[in-house]
């Protein structure tokens, strides 16, 4: 009988719960009806009470992978739906035509699953792309143009960012914002119908060229381009721009609670303005989608800028989108690090609306958690140095017992062969030892860990006086979990797998990318010509890969099994390169921290 999992932690209280529960309390939400899918108010409206007590969205651009930061806006949207009897949409944000391909929307798709959530609720797929709204954006355009709320603009880019003004100066009006309705939409057909050059004119909304905000000066809806879109192909030759889709897409699929990262503030006037416009005219239907703000995760030795992440991929800084050091999702599964790790550190940062710096500490203890509490424990030499027992048989085996989790006897003991020949840690035998030094050394007892106490007797060096082969007499009658074994008190506990039985393994032992709490950023003293690229602080050692002698059990690890290799860390069989019968793992963190002394700027 195995324990039942622990319960997983309450949420923490932040301030989009508080409002959402606000919003549940007073029945903000509770009289929307909903026809099942995105549509306009009349669609909206003829539908039946909507089931989701509230909706989100997470709303990526198919344009990349997915990051750690990506991690924390899932597991806050898709976390608050569940939490709340909702739904939340995973929204590919997909109308810039050039950039977006099939491969980024399946990646996305996989680590969203992984993560643990889905999008399938209240019987129906909430799995959406904001292409699919093209027709309707394009008709609430013509109806924006008619109510005089939206004109064509046929100034060059240059001429429009003159007149735009700037954060302390207003804007002046485009010569084109007096024409008329009846030539609006005459230009806005032909734009449409591809009589136009990419850049010949713009749609804009008709809002203020003096607000001290520049993201209402007139901002562009529609723009032309000439490319193929990977889902539309050539159907379109116009596409519409991120603010103008936002909100829209929010509203037709019923969002109550739109979370995006701060940099979005002050575009929230223009998406409550549009949104409040298309309402009025009877488009979208009501209570319309609020949007919030929180803080993007910043992570300390990392970075998470996509052309950052482009660059170290395409310079061959690293292997791949999947290089176990990337901080994309693909890369921190291959690494070991696990979907509950990510859960609780989302959980434990929290949710603000300050800027701030998490160290990356706080993911990897996340990670040390979950995995403690999951992985079963194995023994690994990964630098191995020959232990010969000389007063052992040659040819016999003492079968020993090792638990396999400490935290879950249930989870019983494996048998570990223990032979004249052994496979130790180099570093745990010193011919002088230093100070404090309670490992092997000449004259010394220690445990052999689920196996016998041995006293050190001496060693083989080569001709280069390097040391070969330990030497070492065991005591027969100290064999761990036997009634002698303990009239035996040693200060040193060693691991150890035996030569005959040990698997040769591939073992590759990954550390932080950057050696650099802020990669590329100015250092105290620097003097002030010089700059900093981030490649700069790329970590010489992020990757060793060494030839380690493991126990014969994790021969048969399955792809992405996660064992605690006891003394060293936490381990994975990669999920791409193990071959069956022989897997080759990866470091996904160490025991304990090493970087907090590192970590003075
Ligand atoms: P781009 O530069 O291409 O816009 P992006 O990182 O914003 O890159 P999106 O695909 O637009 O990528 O992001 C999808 C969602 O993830 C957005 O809602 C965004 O707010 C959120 N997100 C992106 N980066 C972070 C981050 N570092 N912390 C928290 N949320 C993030
Ligand atoms: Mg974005």
């Amino acid at each position: 009988m195995s324990k039942p999992p622990p319960a997983p932690p309450a949420p923490a209280a932040n301030f989009i719960r508080n409002v959402i529960e606000a919003d549940l309390a007073s029945g903000a939400y509770a009289d929307r009806r909903w026809c099942g899918k995105p549509g306009t108010a009349a669609q909206q409206q003829a539908g039946a009470p909507d089931p989701a007590k509230v909706r989100t969205r997470f709303p990526p651009e198919p344009n990349g992978y997915l990051h750690y930061g990506h991690a924390k806006s899932i597991c806050l949207n898709f976390g608050l739906a569940r939490d709340f009897g909702g739904v939340c949409h995973m929204r590919f944000d997909d109308t810039n035509p050039t950039r977006e391909e099939q491969e980024y929307v399946d990646g996305i798709l996989e680590a969203v699953q992984w993560l643990g959530f889905g999008w399938q609720a209240f019987g129906a797929s909430h799995q959406y792309f904001a292409s699919d709204y093209f027709p309707w954006l394009y008709e609430f355009a013509e109806r924006l143009i008619e109510a005089g709320d939206a004109y064509v603009d046929s100034q060059s880019a240059e001429e429009m960012r003159a007149r735009r003004g700037t954060l302390t100066q207003t804007g002046e009006d485009s010569p084109y914002r007096g024409r008329s309705v009846a030539e609006n939409l005459d230009l806005f057909r032909r734009m449409k119908a591809g009589e136009f050059a990419d850049g010949a004119h713009v749609l804009r909304l008709k809002i203020d060229m003096q607000s001290p905000n520049i993201n209402l000066r007139d901002p562009v809806a529609y723009r032309i381009r000439h490319a193929h879109h990977h889902r539309t192909g050539d159907a379109w030759c116009i596409y519409p721009m991120y603010d103008y889709t936002h909100g829209v897409s929010d509203a037709l699929e019923n969002v109550t609670h739109s979370i995006c990262t701060l940099e979005f503030e002050d575009h929230r006037p223009l998406y409550d303005w549009l949104n409040e416009k298309l309402a009025a005219l009877g488009l979208l239907n009501t209570p319309l989608p609020r949007q919030y703000e929180f803080s993007r995760l910043n992570l300390s030795y990392v970075v998470l800028s996509k052309r950052k992440l482009i660059q170290l991929v395409e310079e061959g800084h690293v292997a791949g989108w999947d290089d176990p050091r990337l901080p994309t999702l693909v890369g921190a599964r291959r690494r070991g690090f696990t979907a509950e790790g990510f859960r609780l550190f989302a959980e434990r940062i929290g949710v603000s609306k300050s800027d701030s710096w998490i160290d990356m500490s706080v993911l990897e203890e996340c990670m040390r958690e979950h995995l403690n509490e999951a992985a079963e424990r194995r023994v690994a030499v990964l630098d191995p140095l020959k232990l010969i027992i000389t007063n052992f048989a040659e040819g016999a085996v003492e079968t020993c017992q090792a638990p396999n989790h400490p935290l879950h006897p249930e989870l019983g003991k494996r048998d570990m062969p223990f032979t004249r020949e052994l496979w130790i840690e180099r570093e745990d035998f010193q011919e002088v030892p230093e100070r404090g030094f309670h490992r092997l050394y000449p004259g010394n007892t220690v445990r052999l860990r689920y196996g016998f106490v041995v006293t050190c007797t001496g060693c083989e060096k080569d001709a280069a006086g390097n040391v070969v082969a330990v030497h070492a007499e065991y005591f027969a009658d100290s064999k761990s979990g036997t009634p002698g074994a303990d009239n035996y008190k040693t200060k040193g506990n060693l691991h150890w797998v035996s030569v005959a039985h040990a698997y040769a393994a591939t073992v590759r032992l990954y550390d932080r990318l950057f050696a650099h709490p802020t990669p590329g950023a100015r250092r105290a003293g620097d003097p002030p010509e010089r700059e900093r690229d981030f490649l700069e602080d790329i970590n010489p050692d992020s990757l060793r890969v060494v030839t380690a002698q493991l126990e014969p059990l994790l021969r048969d690890a399955a792809p992405e099994q996660c064992f605690q290799f006891e003394r060293h860390g936490y381990f994975v069989a990669d999920r791409h390169d193990s071959q069956s019968g022989a897997p080759v793992f990866n470091r996904a963190v160490t025991l304990k921290d090493g970087w907090a002394q590192r970590s003075q700027p």
